[in-house]
């Protein structure tokens, strides 16, 4: 023991489990009301479990020894024998693999390095999954962050000056160039934005916002909560389909609030009698009052390429020319980059957030600065921000595209497992993490049956592959929808069908 359990991390209740386990045979050994017998075989089985130290020297351990850290091999036998201790202790077990099936489930376990954050392909359609990193970087974007984070970089160091520098200063010129407001401040992520935000502007105050916009983002990310925690007092106004501009009026000269906070209904859509109301009449209201108007839109895009499903989203550059005072919003939502929240607006109130001793807490760091300025660079360009930005190029598909893209997989699929079934067929692709949540994205993907398994028997092998695959059950077969796929993941997923198919057992066997 005393090593870092590395692998508890991913399957907690196993490992704990497995102490409980043991610590149960140790204390009570003739635990009354057990079938002897069973305890018996159980005593037996646990015996014949193979030892760690004979383990680690057969030549098989010693070959992974060799391709990965020592101790992540050991962590690794150690988990999957504690596993199985506790499925023995637990009578779920009633038969033991021998050492050969041991190692390679051990060597299967190191697949992908061993990592509990591993590469996965997405099959899923869904472009910002929040299950599975939301927005992946670009090429460039990962490119950059590498260089910058595997040497010193000049995060907080001015080099005409020679002197220390604004770690995000450029950054926050670009944000400022894109949106036209005078000031931008980038921190860690948007729900730190919007507490920077409520915190520094508008505690102690009242603050007006519709009851149809106290909404739940995911990981219990809840305004009415957040506004609480950072010192706003709420005033709830209006009701859950319909709010009117007298509601705001109301709230203002009545109910004595001096902020009006909007908020974007990111992962929800309602749909018969709404009514809500938009930035510039709100800032009309804000500018007769002396209120203070902030918006958190969640997702924003910044000088996009034209597509129709963008139409629903929220135009950063838009929102400061209608009127907000401060805006916030995620980096790695419909901005396609690394995890990060961006506040832009009136240069006194975002001077006043640089301040605030919070500012510090939340600030962004070096790998994901790298990544957002060079997104941001793109993003002066439409057309390139379309090709170099995944989320967007990923958005701007159209549904022939998608369609000869999946035609591609299924040829590829077909050509390495003959006996699989496939078929091209249309999907609904969605946004997704909390972007655009009405839109529904035509796309095209490719199912696949292989004899002898079922829909859900082969989406768990694909996910179980050296890179898993994300892929949807749908009528007994599996889908793979193309539009979320990288170029890469083409020749992984043909590859894992390979293995699935005829050459199966002989090609594990080697590895
Ligand atoms: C997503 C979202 C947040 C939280 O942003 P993170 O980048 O996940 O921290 C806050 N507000 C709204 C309206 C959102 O959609």
């Amino acid at each position: 023991m005393g090593s870092i359990p590395i692998y508890s991390r991913q399957k907690p209740r196993a490992r704990l489990f497995c102490k409980c386990a043991r610590s149960i045979q140790f204390r009570v050994p003739d635990a009354r009301g057990r079938d002897a017998l069973e305890e018996g075989m159980n005593q037996d089985l646990l015996r014949r479990l193979p030892k760690m130290d004979v383990m680690l020297n057969s030549p098989r351990m010693k070959e992974l020894s060799a391709r990965h850290p020592y101790a992540i091999v050991r962590e690794t036998l150690r988990e999957y024998l504690d596993e199985l201790r506790s499925a023995v202790s637990s009578g779920r077990v009633s038969e033991l693999p021998d050492r050969e099936a041991v190692c390679r489930e051990v060597g299967r376990r190191l697949e992908g390095g061993g990592y509990s954050l591993r590469r996965v392909i997405n099959g899923s359609g869904v472009i910002l999954h929040t299950n599975l990193g939301r927005a992946p970087i670009g090429e460039e974007a990962a490119r950059h962050l590498a260089e910058t984070a595997s040497g010193y970089c000049s995060l907080e160091y001015d080099l005409e000056a020679g002197a220390r520098g604004n770690r995000a200063a450029r950054v926050e010129q670009l944000i400022c160039s894109l949106t036209g407001a005078e000031d931008a401040l980038v921190v860690n992520n948007n729900a730190g934005a919007v507490f920077l935000m409520l915190n520094t502007l508008a505690r102690g105050r009242k603050t007006a916002v519709s009851r149809g916009e106290q909404v739940e983002i995911g990981g219990s990310f809840r305004i009415p909560e957040i506004m609480r925690e950072s010192g706003a007092e709420l005033i709830e106004i209006g009701t859950t389909n319909k709010t009117h501009l007298s509601d705001y009026e109301r709230a203002v000269s009545v109910e004595g609030a001096s902020v009006i906070m909007k908020v974007h209904r990111s992962n929800f859509h309602i749909e018969g009698f709404t009514e809500s109301v938009e930035l510039p009449a709100l800032a009309e209201l804000a500018g007769r009052t002396g209120a203070l108007l902030l918006y958190d839109c969640g997702a924003a895009f910044l000088r996009a390429p034209e597509s129709p499903a963008l139409r629903e989203g929220v135009d950063a550059a838009r929102c400061i020319r209608d009127g907000a005072d401060v805006i916030c919003f995620s980096g790695d939502k419909l901005l396609g980059s690394a995890q990060s929240g961006i506040l832009a607006g009136k240069k006194k109130y975002i001077g006043e957030m640089r301040k605030n001793q919070l500012a510090r807490m939340l600030r962004i760091d070096k790998l994901s600065l790298a990544a957002l300025e060079t997104s941001l660079r793109f993003c002066c360009d439409p057309q390139l921000a379309a090709e170099k930005i995944p989320v967007l190029r990923m958005l701007s598909m159209t549904p022939g595209r998608c369609r000869e893209e999946a035609e591609r997989l299924r040829r590829m699929i077909l050509e390495k497992a003959p006996e699989a079934a496939a078929d091209v067929c249309a999907v609904s692709d969605g946004m997704g993490g909390g972007a655009l949540p009405g839109a529904v994205l035509q796309g095209a993907g490719v199912a696949v049956e292989m004899p002898g398994l079922s829909g859900n028997e082969l989406e768990k092998k694909l996910r179980e592959n050296v890179v898993p695959i994300v892929s949807l059950v749908r009528d007994g077969r599996v889908l793979i929808s193309v539009r979320t796929l990288f170029g890469r993941d083409f020749d992984d997923i043909a590859a894992a069908f390979a293995l699935l198919g005829g050459g199966n057992e002989k090609s594990r066997e080697t590895t």
